[in-house]
């Protein structure tokens, strides 16, 4: 029996019932079950039970209803969880969090997971006089955003998505799936400047237009016209009827400045995931740490399990390191991946790089190599090779020496590289090729039984398709 077990258990209370919170009392509640060593209570402000946000895409889309993206319930002894309610105040020398409905908690330990909300760009007419949304305006982080958001949303109706990022981009191709006439503004010279290069943005652009999306760059918002529309700098009135602002994310980090705890765009946490107070920790979109992971869900729900094995003392010296962030876009019909230094300029010294353009056929690749190693990719319609390029960029492996084959052909061109069955497969999990396999011999047949035992597709879904290839190659092994 270690020392832990000994004492009494320590109460940790958790703030936000989101993606990350409740990842933090599902891995407490997996590493002590009986609630030997810990106590937990989640307090959440949303009233619904933990959801995937990530999938909110996927509602708006109309690819899933609210109750098909429920998190699981954590089922620990020691867990318990209120929803619709806030925190309000933090006493961190007591030890004391107050509630909105008028009771506290006191804390050993004290978990911020927070998360962040929608930024509201100061244009006029976008925000009412009480610093929310203004008539017609709707942003999309919860899923009363969605709902409502839908509900004001009929097919023919002209919409404007302000922000041409990753959350813009899903937003406007789920609703002109839902029947809208959509259009995209980006302030930026290209659509998704951060994570992709112009000529890339250039065939999605073209993709997005041809399901009648029609996307304007370089343009920045000037007013919001109430049932009129987006008034954009060149003068130009672009018709809605709503407009959607996904126009970045401002961290929550107000109940911890409150109680003098170092803030900075996030709440500032070091390796243990700790606070300037000891006591106070931070995980999810809320925390900022220096190698970054804010804003994905991966490397908050790597931080989860991390600070769960810290507090319940199963690894009280885990730590988490930094983000190795991939986008992979939500919208249907598009395949993109994109990773890593794919900004850098062509003759950047030692840079080695290879482009596929084109545009008739709605594709394009960049593929970045310094010193034999895949440093970047940017893959739009070769779903192939950004499995297999996003292998090679995780495991470090040399890249194959004829580097158009690899964009173009099945992933079985790229030999078994050491390390490969170790690199993740579900990203969102870190679930590798290893688990999965394990998972198989252990009598995990299908996606959802392979789901069930190692988590892999529960995150953003982008690893359907390589755990169902996985799975249709694997076979019982021979007799004998
Ligand atoms: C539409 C959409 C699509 C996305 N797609 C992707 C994707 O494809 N891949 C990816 O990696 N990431 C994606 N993200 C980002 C991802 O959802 C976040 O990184 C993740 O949800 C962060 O989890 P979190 O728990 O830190 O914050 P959140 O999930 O935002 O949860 C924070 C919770 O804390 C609650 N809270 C806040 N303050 C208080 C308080 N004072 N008291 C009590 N509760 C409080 C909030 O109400 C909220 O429920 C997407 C986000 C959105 C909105």
């Amino acid at each position: 029996m270690n020392t832990a077990q000994r004492t009494s258990p320590r109460r940790i209370v958790v703030v936000g019932n989101g993606m990350v919170g409740a990842r933090f009392a599902e891995e407490t509640a997996r590493l002590d079950p009986a609630g030997d060593r810990v106590r937990v209570s989640v307090v959440g402000a949303e009233r619904h039970p933990a959801y995937n946000r990530v999938l909110l895409s996927g509602v708006l889309a109309g690819d899933y209803g609210p109750d098909q993206i429920r998190l699981p319930a954590p089922g620990g002894a020691g867990i318990t969880v209120r929803t619709g309610v806030a925190a309000t105040a933090l006493d961190a020398r007591r030890r004391v969090l107050s509630l909105d409905d008028g009771t506290h908690l006191t804390y050993d330990e004290l978990v911020l997971a927070t998360g962040a909300r929608a930024a509201l760009p100061p244009v006029p007419g976008v925000r009412a006089p009480d610093g929310g949304p203004g008539e017609g305006v709707h942003t999309l982080r919860d899923l009363e955003d969605c709902q409502h958001l839908l509900s004001q949303t009929r097919p023919g109706a002209p919409v404007v998505v302000l922000g041409g990022g990753v959350l813009g981009l899903e937003a406007a191709r789920g609703l002109v799936g839902r029947g809208a006439r959509v259009s995209v503004v980006e302030s930026a010279p290209w659509i998704m400047c951060r994570q992709i290069d112009q000529g890339a943005a250039r065939v999605l652009a073209d993709s997005y237009a041809a399901v009648g999306v029609a996307v304007h760059a370089r343009r920045s918002a000037a007013r919001w016209i109430p049932g009129t529309g987006l008034e954009v700098d060149d003068g130009t009135v672009l018709p809605g009827d709503a407009l959607v602002v996904a126009a970045g994310v401002r961290a929550n980090t107000e109940l911890a400045a409150r109680a003098g705890i170092v803030v900075d765009h996030g709440v500032v946490v070091d390796d243990g995931l700790a606070t300037s107070d000891p006591r106070v920790h931070a995980v999810g979109d809320c925390a900022q740490h220096p190698g970054g992971g804010a804003g994905l869900v991966q490397p908050g729900w790597e931080q989860a399990a991390v600070l769960a094995r810290r507090l319940t003392g199963s690894a009280p010296h885990a730590s988490y390191t930094g983000a190795r962030p991939l986008t992979r876009l939500k919208a249907e019909g598009i395949e993109l991946t994109a990773f890593g230094r794919v900004h850098e300029d062509d003759d950047a010294p030692g840079l080695e790089t290879l482009t596929i353009s084109d545009r008739h056929g709605g594709r394009y690749a960049k593929l970045a190599v310094r010193r034999e190693r895949v440093v970047g990719a940017v893959l739009l319609g070769f779903p192939e090779a950004a499995a297999t390029l996003s292998q090679l960029y995780d495991t470090g492996a040399p890249v194959p020496s004829d580097r158009l084959a690899l964009l173009q052909g099945p992933p079985t061109t790229v030999p078994e590289a050491q390390g490969a069955a170790e690199a993740p497969v579900c990203r969102c999990n870190a679930v590798s090729r290893a688990d999965i396999e394990k998972a198989w011999l252990d009598g995990a047949r299908t996606r959802e039984a392979v789901a069930e035992r190692t988590r892999a597709t529960t995150g953003c879904g982008g690893c359907v398709r390589d755990v169902g290839a996985l799975l249709s190659g694997m076979r019982p092994a021979p007799v004998g």
